[in-house]
C-alpha cells in the first residue's frame, strides 16, 4: 500500500463480518468442495483453518486494517463504475480512496500469498494463507460491506450490519444444512472479487427493506440493540435463504481460489506428515 491518508474515522467502522461462526463455516465448506489432491493439504488441519478464519478481524489496532474488509461503491458512482486498480481509485476520488475500502485488491494480494505458500511446500503456511484469504473472500459476500450505508446509519437502521451477518448466522444457520459447492479452476480468478462485490451490492436494498419490515411488524425499542424473537423470525424468514446462499457461494469461491492457487503453483503434492 502506498500513501495512507487520514484514517481517524476508521475506529467507528465495523470490522467483523459473518461473526466467528460464519467465517468458520465458510472455511469448512471450501475444503469440502475441493478435489482430492489439493484437499490433501488440509487433511487433519481443518480445525486450524477454521481457527484462523477470523484473524483479520482481530488486527484492528493496525489502522490500515479496517478498509481491507470492505469497498464502498457509492463514491465511484455505483457497481458498474468501480476502479480496477488502486491507482485508478486514487485518481478518481483522491486521497479518500483508501478509507473507502480496498477489499478486492487485498483478495488479490492474499491469493498471491497462497500461491507462494503452495510453492514453498509448507502445509502450515498453506493453511494460514488460506484462512486469511478466506476471511476477505467471505467479507466480499456480505452485502453491507459494499456500501457507505454499511450500518444502516443513513436509513435509521443502526445495527443492521451485525443483525444480518452475525445475528442471523448465530441464531439460525445450521452448518450441516449448507451444501458445499464444488471448486472450479478459474484462470480469471483475479478479476472475480469485483463480480462478487457487485452481486453482494445488489442484495443491499432487500436486506434493508426486510430489516425495516421486521421492525415495523414487531414491538421493539429501536434505540437499543435488542430485538424480539418475532423480529428474528421475520428477518430470518425473509433473509435466511440469502444468508445461506452467500455462505455457500463464499465457500465455493474460497475453494475456487485454493484450487486455482494450487494449479498456479504447479499442483504440488502435500508432504507426508508424521502426525
Ligand atoms: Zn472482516
Amino acid at each position: 500500500m502506498r500513501t495512507l491518508p487520514c484514517l481517524l474515522l476508521l475506529a467507528a467502522l465495523p470490522l467483523g463480518a459473518w461473526g466467528d461462526k460464519g467465517h468458520r463455516v465458510i472455511s469448512g465448506l471450501a475444503v469440502k468442495g475441493l478435489p482430492p489432491e489439493p484437499r490433501t493439504w488440509y487433511a487433519g488441519r481443518e480445525r486450524d483453518l477454521a481457527a484462523h478464519a477470523s484473524d483479520p478481524d482481530t488486527w484492528r489496532q493496525d489502522r490500515k486494517e479496517g478498509p481491507r474488509h470492505f469497498l464502498d461503491m457509492e463514491p465511484y458512482g455505483g457497481p458498474d463504475h468501480l476502479p480496477r486498480t488502486l491507482e485508478e481509485a486514487q485518481a478518481r476520488i483522491g486521497g479518500d480512496y483508501y478509507r473507502r475500502g480496498v477489499l478486492p485488491w487485498i483478495i488479490q494480494d492474499r491469493w498471491r500469498d497462497l500461491v507462494a505458500a503452495f510453492r514453498a511446500g509448507d502445509p502450515a503456511k498453506v493453511v494460514t494463507a488460506s484462512a486469511i484469504l478466506g476471511h476477505y473472500i467471505a467479507d466480499a459476500h456480505v452485502p453491507l460491506h459494499t456500501t457507505e450505508n454499511h450500518d444502516g446509519q443513513y436509513t435509521h437502521q443502526r445495527g443492521v450490519h451485525s443483525r444480518w451477518e452475525s445475528g442471523l448466522v448465530e441464531r439460525h444457520v445450521q452448518e450441516d444444512a449448507l451444501t458445499p459447492l464444488p471448486a472450479r479452476p478459474d484462470p480469471a480468478f483475479l478479476d472475480r472479487p469485483w463480480d462478487w462485490l457487485k452481486a453482494s451490492h445488489a442484495l443491499v436494498p432487500q436486506v434493508l427493506e426486510d430489516d425495516r419490515k421486521a421492525d415495523r411488524t414487531t414491538a421493539v425499542d429501536k434505540q437499543g440493540p435488542q430485538r424480539t424473537q418475532a423480529y428474528w423470525m421475520i428477518f430470518w424468514s425473509e433473509q435466511g435463504p440469502v444468508v445461506k446462499q452467500q455462505l455457500q457461494l463464499a465457500g465455493q469461491h474460497l475453494g475456487d481460489a485454493i484450487l486455482t492457487a494450487w494449479i498456479a503453483a504447479e499442483k504440488p503434492s502435500a508432504p507426508v506428515q508424521a502426525r
